[in-house]
């Protein structure tokens, strides 16, 4: 996992704002709209950017649970464009290998920097830290207020929604599971 270097399509983006902005009713050309396009081209280049860098693998004997809890992340949800926001909790038992606790940081924030579903996020960042530490068991458990459903008044404004993504023995071992749920509460 290198550093990301997404290149994206500026002046599409561009011309899809001003669109975008037309087809809702606003004008463009108007003063206080005139550089939202190029807002929009800056903060897709940033948002996309995130989480990059080089993930190193440690050998190490500790074979106890390892949480990480409490981990913010920021995403945008693809179906609505619109974002989601909340923590992640990362929990796993190494089998010879480990990964530094501010790596999982970044892998939580590289997989929440672009268009997602709150059940993949959780997938992939389960699936990463599964098939690069090799580890006997991986839980991650994700938490997060959808702005789609917020700002529609679709359930209370703090109605949140927790993912689950389990791998090995957390998978098979129902009373390690509830032991490591409870270590995970989350804030
Ligand atoms: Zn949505």
């Amino acid at each position: 996992m290198g550093a990301i270097v997404r290149t994206i399509d500026k002046e599409k983006i561009m011309v899809a704002t001003r669109m975008f902005l037309e087809a809702i009713g606003e004008d463009p050309e108007d003063e206080r709209l005139k550089r939202t396009p190029e807002r929009v081209v800056k903060f897709w280049e940033e948002f996309l950017n995130q989480g990059g860098g080089d993930i190193r693998v440690f050998e190490e004997k500790h074979n106890g649970l390892v949480v990480i809890k409490d981990i913010p992340f920021f995403s945008i949800c693809e179906h609505h464009l619109l974002p989601f926001y909340g923590t992640a909790a990362v929990g796993y038992i190494p089998r010879g290998k480990v990964i530094g606790l501010s790596k999982v940081v970044r892998i939580v924030t590289r997989f929440a920097s672009k268009p997602q579903l709150q059940e993949r996020l959780t997938d992939q960042i389960a699936d990463y830290l599964w098939n690069t530490l090799k580890p006997l068991g991986v839980i991650v458990v994700t938490k997060a207020l959808h702005f789609c459903m917020a700002m529609r008044r679709l359930g209370d404004q703090t109605t949140q929604t927790v993912v689950a993504a389990l791998r090995g023995k957390f998978y098979d071992d129902a009373a390690l599971r509830a032991e490591v749920y409870n270590l995970l509460k989350m804030r």
